[in-house]
């Protein structure tokens, strides 16, 4: 930490900066220049609050040297973690498409979508059984039988499922069901007893990015979970918030590079629901796999028009084939494989 001093700065004023800093278990380092007295903090500085120092007579600014997430840091962990899921590998060389309906709506929509999913050449399942709705008058899912009935659907292919978790209360009921990825959706990304839960267990998790969120602030969150001990942290962009309104979200391509720079986990991407129209969803995911992305997660229903949720954006079971053809030659381009 970099404390910069006022320029009429008293010695009282520096030597008090200093006996804070080590009432704080700090060391100070006072460099007094020509204009400026600035004095480095050494020590574990992630447990000191900015404030507390700024608040100090002479002081001007106080500026951080190391991240605030530590253990989701590229600086900690040099590789490219990989998360492996029932065999499958998230982050690893081969790109992965999580595919499959908005909701969990009936066995019979469930075992088409997931002969869909198969047959695109997809090796991993998603589907809400608990749905985050604008509404409360909206379709809500359908709950521990949604739960059943994926399974039930998975279970024929042998697909490792997704599903959202809004409630802590249903983490048990997850677990007994076998749910192999835990979805935090965007509107919980900062829930933050419900990462320290998810924190507490080895499933992996995907944290989708807030509707608002910085980066800085998603990978706090992650960090959270990371800090209980669950390193399996998949990390999620599905489009922020924009005065746009001719798409539902803004898809931050950005982040993918700058993620891929500050931390080691997999980074994959949601154009379904930053799209918001089916259309839109095969060149944002293109866009994706150039940029870097490890992946991506998209709605697919057996018959899109008869949705109960997001209808819109849903491809047909043969646009998700065609998505997943198109998308090798991307992948190939990028030195991955499909
Ligand atoms: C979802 O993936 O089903 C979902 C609700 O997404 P988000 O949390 O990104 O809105
Ligand atoms: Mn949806």
């Amino acid at each position: 930490m970099i404390i910069i001093m006022h320029s009429h700065v008293t010695d009282d004023e520096i030597y008090a900066v200093e006996a804070k800093l080590k009432s704080l278990g700090l060391d100070a380092n006072i460099s007094r220049g020509v204009e400026r007295t600035i004095i480095g903090a050494i020590g574990e500085e992630r447990q000191v609050h900015k404030e507390t120092l700024r608040a100090l007579p002479g002081v001007e600014n106080v500026i951080r040297v190391v991240k605030p997430y530590k253990i989701v840091a590229r600086e900690s962990h040099q590789a490219d973690s990989v998360i492996n899921v029932k065999g499958v590998s998230i982050g690893g060389k081969t790109i992965q498409v999580i595919a499959g309906p908005c909701s969990v709506e009936t066995q019979s929509q469930m075992d088409l979508a997931a002969e869909g999913v198969v047959k695109a050449g997809c090796r991993l399942m998603r589907g809400g059984a608990f749905k985050p709705r604008t509404s409360p008058y909206s379709f809500q899912g359908k709950g521990v039988e949604g739960l059943e009935m994926f399974r039930q659907a998975a279970a024929k292919h042998n697909l490792p499922v997704v599903t959202e978790l809004m409630d802590v209360r249903h983490l048990e009921t997850f677990l007994e069901y076998g749910v192999d990825i835990i979805q935090i959706g965007a509107r919980n990304m900062q829930n933050f007893d419900l990462l320290k839960e998810v924190g507490n267990i080895h499933t992996p998790v995907v944290l989708k990015r807030g509707l608002c969120a910085t980066i800085s602030e998603w990978l706090m969150s992650a960090e959270y979970i990371a800090a209980g001990g669950n390193h399996n942290i998949i990390l999620c962009e599905r489009g922020v918030r924009s005065f746009e309104k001719a798409y539902r979200n803004m898809l931050d391509i950005t982040a993918i590079p700058v993620l891929k720079k500050e931390t080691h986990l997999p980074v994959i991407i949601d154009p379904s629901h930053a799209a918001g129209k089916s259309a839109l969803v095969m060149p944002l995911a293109k866009a994706a796999l150039a940029a870097g992305a490890d992946g991506l997660l998209v709605e697919m229903h057996p018959t899109p028009c008869d949705a109960w949720c997001d209808a819109d954006q849903a491809l047909a079971p043969d646009e998700l084939t065609l998505l997943v053809n198109e998308l090798r030659g991307i992948a190939q381009a990028v030195g991955r494989d499909f």
